[in-house]
C-alpha cells in the first residue's frame, strides 16, 4: 500500500504510528496510508520562517513568477497520471478529475503571468498618494510588504489539486512561505502534486512544506506574522476561529467555509429559450459534476411558483440524462461520493430535507452493491421558507426546488435566508430584474452571477471559480475572500501608510529601481 510521506523541512517524512487509509471509493479498497506522526510542527514553522521567507522576499514579483509558471508546467507534464490517481482516489470521472487538476494548472499560470506582469519589483504600491500637508511636500502612500511569516493552508477533500495550488499561488506571489495540508480522505492527488514540486527544482529553498495528515499542534505555533487560510465545513470553521493561539496572537486567519447556493429563475424567461436551457443545464451540471461535492452547486432552485412542476420535470430530466457508475468508464460522468463518512452523511441529510420536501427523483438509499453511490436527488418543497432548506448542506448530488412569487425582492429576501453563500445565479432578460435581484443578493453572496440569452453561448458555469475573480461569501461562507488577481494576494501582504516627503515615497522615487508604478 502507498504510504503518503510529508514534505518537512526539506525533506520527505513518513510518519510513524497511526495513520488513516485512503480509499478508492468506487471499489471501498484501502489505496494509500497517511500520518503525520513524529513531524516537528514548531520546526516547520521556524523552518518556514527561517529559510522560506528570507528567499522568496529576496526575489522579485517577476521571479516569483517564474516560480509558478514552472510550477504549473511541472504539474501539467503530469497530467494524465494525475487524473489517473483522482479517478482511483476521489472517484471523479475524467472530466470532473480535469476540472480540479486543470484548475491548478490554470490558477498558478495565471499568477505567473501577473507575476511577470509586475516585473522587478519587490512591493506593491495600493492606490492613488495622498497630498497631506499644505503642499504636495507632505505626502502619503499605501505600500504593500510581504510579511516575514509562514501561510499555513488547510484545504478541503472535494478539490485536492486546485485548492492546495490556488492558496499556494497566491501566497508564493507574495512572497510568503507555505505549509499545505490537503483533505486526508482524497490526499493522493495532493501528494503526487507535492512530489512533482519539489522534483521541478522551482521552488526556493522552504517555499512549500506538505503535510499528509493531520496538523497536529501546529496552530500552537503559530505567531502574529503568520496567516492561516482554510477550506471545509463551517463546523471545523467554528473550531478554528476559536483556536486559543490563533486569537492570542491575533493570526491573520481567512475562512472558506460550507454554502447553500442557490439559483433564481425570473418568470419572463420562457422554455425552450437560451436562457431557460442555460438554467436547466447549470443546476443539473452543479448537482452531478464531482457528484455535487463542490462549494460553489447549487443547493436551492426558486423558481415561480406556478412553474414549479415544469421546471422540476426538466431538472430531473437533465440530471437523470448523466451516466453514473464506474468513474474509469470513459462514458460515466457522475461518479461516488468521496468517502463513507461522505456516504453517510449525505444519506442523513437527504433524509432530513425530505421531512419537509417530496422526493421527485432520487432518494438517500442504496443503489449500487459497492461503492459510495448516490442517485441525483431533487426535492421539490411546498414552502419555501421552511428552515431546513436554508440551513443544512447536503454535500453531495442533490438539491431543492423552492417556488417564490417571481418578485426579485422576495428571490433577495429568500436568497438570503442562507446566511451567506458563495455565488447566486440569477436567470432572465428583464434588466430591472436582474438589477434588483443581483444587487440585492450582492450583500449576501461573494459573487452573482447573471444568466440571460446574450451571454449564454459564451458564458463559463457558475460553480466555476476563476482566479481573475473573487472566490469567499459572507457569513455562513465563511466571511472571507480569495483570488480576484492581485486582490488574492492582500491577505498575505501588510498595507503600510507612509507619511514623508513625497520626493522620498512617491512611486517615482522610492526605491525606484525595484518598483517603477503604482499597482495592486
Ligand atoms: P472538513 O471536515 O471541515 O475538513 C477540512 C479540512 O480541515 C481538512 O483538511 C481536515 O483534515 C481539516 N481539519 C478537520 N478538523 C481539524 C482540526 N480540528 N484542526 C485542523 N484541521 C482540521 O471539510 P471537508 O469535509 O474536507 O470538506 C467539505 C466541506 O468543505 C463542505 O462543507 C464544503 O462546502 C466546504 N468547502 C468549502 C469551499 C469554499 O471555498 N468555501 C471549498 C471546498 C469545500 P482531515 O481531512 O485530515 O480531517
Amino acid at each position: 500500500m502507498q504510504i503518503l510521506t510529508s514534505y518537512v523541512q526539506g525533506r520527505f517524512h513518513a510518519g510513524s504510528g497511526a495513520s488513516v487509509t485512503l480509499y478508492n471509493p468506487t471499489t471501498e479498497e484501502a489505496l494509500a496510508q497517511a500520518s503525520s506522526a513524529g513531524i516537528d510542527f514548531k520546526g516547520v514553522l521556524e523552518y518556514a520562517r527561517a529559510k522560506g521567507g528570507p528567499a522568496l522576499r529576496a526575489m522579485t514579483y517577476a521571479q516569483r513568477g517564474a516560480m509558478l509558471e514552472a510550477l504549473s508546467k511541472a504539474i501539467h507534464a503530469h497530467r494524465d497520471e494525475l487524473i489517473e490517481l483522482s479517478i482511483q482516489n476521489a472517484g471523479t470521472p475524467r472530466s470532473d478529475a480535469k476540472f480540479d487538476i486543470d484548475g491548478a494548472i490554470g490558477t498558478l499560470a495565471y499568477y505567473g503571468r501577473l507575476g511577470q506582469e509586475l516585473g522587478a519589483r519587490t512591493f506593491l504600491y495600493d492606490g492613488p498618494g495622498v497630498q497631506l500637508g499644505r503642499t504636495a511636500r507632505f505626502w502619503g502612500e499605501h505600500v504593500l510588504v510581504a510579511r516575514p511569516g509562514v501561510a499555513v493552508h488547510i484545504n478541503a477533500f472535494n478539490f485536492p489539486a486546485w485548492n492546495m495550488m490556488e492558496k499556494a499561488a497566491c501566497a508564493l506571489l507574495a512572497g510568503t512561505p507555505v505549509v499545505e495540508k490537503p483533505g486526508t480522505p482524497t490526499a493522493l492527488v495532493a501528494w503526487r502534486i507535492a512530489q512533482l514540486c519539489v522534483a521541478s527544482g522551482a521552488l526556493s529553498e522552504g517555499a512549500f512544506q506538505f503535510i499528509a495528515g493531520s496538523v497536529g499542534d501546529l496552530l500552537d505555533h503559530m505567531g502574529p506574522q503568520d496567516s492561516l487560510a482554510f477550506t471545509g465545513s463551517s463546523a471545523t470553521a467554528a473550531k478554528l476561529r476559536g483556536h486559543a493561539n490563533l486569537v492570542r496572537n491575533n493570526v491573520r486567519v481567512n475562512f472558506e467555509a460550507d454554502s447553500l447556493n442557490a439559483a433564481v429563475l425570473a418568470r419572463d424567461v420562457e422554455a425552450g429559450s437560451d436562457a431557460f436551457n442555460l438554467f436547466v443545464a447549470n443546476v443539473a451540471l452543479d448537482m452531478t459534476q464531482k457528484s455535487g461535492q463542490k462549494c460553489t452547486a447549487v443547493r436551492r432552485v426558486f423558481v415561480p411558483k406556478e412553474r414549479v412542476d415544469e421546471l422540476t420535470a426538466e431538472i430531473v430530466a437533465a440530471a437523470n440524462a448523466v451516466k453514473l457508475g464506474d468513474p474509469s468508464d470513459a462514458a460515466v460522468r457522475m461518479g461516488p461520493l468521496a468517502s463513507a463518512d461522505q456516504l453517510r452523511d449525505v444519506r442523513a441529510g437527504i433524509e432530513r430535507l425530505a421531512k419537509h420536501a417530496r422526493i421527485a427523483t432520487g432518494g438517500a438509499g442504496a443503489i449500487r452493491e459497492r461503492g459510495y453511490f448516490v442517485a441525483p436527488t431533487v426535492l421539490v418543497a411546498a414552502d419555501a421558507r421552511q428552515g431546513a432548506f436554508h440551513a443544512e448542506e447536503v454535500f453531495g448530488p442533490c438539491a431543492v426546488v423552492l417556488p417564490y412569487s417571481g418578485d426579485a425582492h422576495e428571490a433577495a429576501e429568500l436568497v438570503a435566508l442562507g446566511g451567506g453563500s458563495l455565488v447566486t445565479s440569477v436567470y432572465s432578460n428583464d434588466q430591472a430584474f436582474l438589477e434588483t435581484a443581483g444587487l440585492a443578493i450582492g450583500a449576501w453572496s461573494g459573487r452573482v452571477w447573471l444568466g440571460s440569452d446574450k451571454m449564454a453561448e459564451q458564458s463559463l458555469a457558475p460553480g466555476m471559480v476563476l482566479p481573475q475573480m473573487i472566490h469567499g461569501g459572507p457569513g455562513r461562507a465563511g466571511g472571507g475572500e480569495e483570488l480576484g488577481g492581485l486582490r488574492g494576494l492582500s491577505f498575505y501582504l501588510q498595507r503600510v501608510a507612509l507619511q514623508g516627503f513625497k520626493g522620498v515615497i512617491a512611486p517615482d522615487s522610492l526605491c525606484v529601481s525595484r518598483s517603477a508604478a503604482p499597482t495592486a
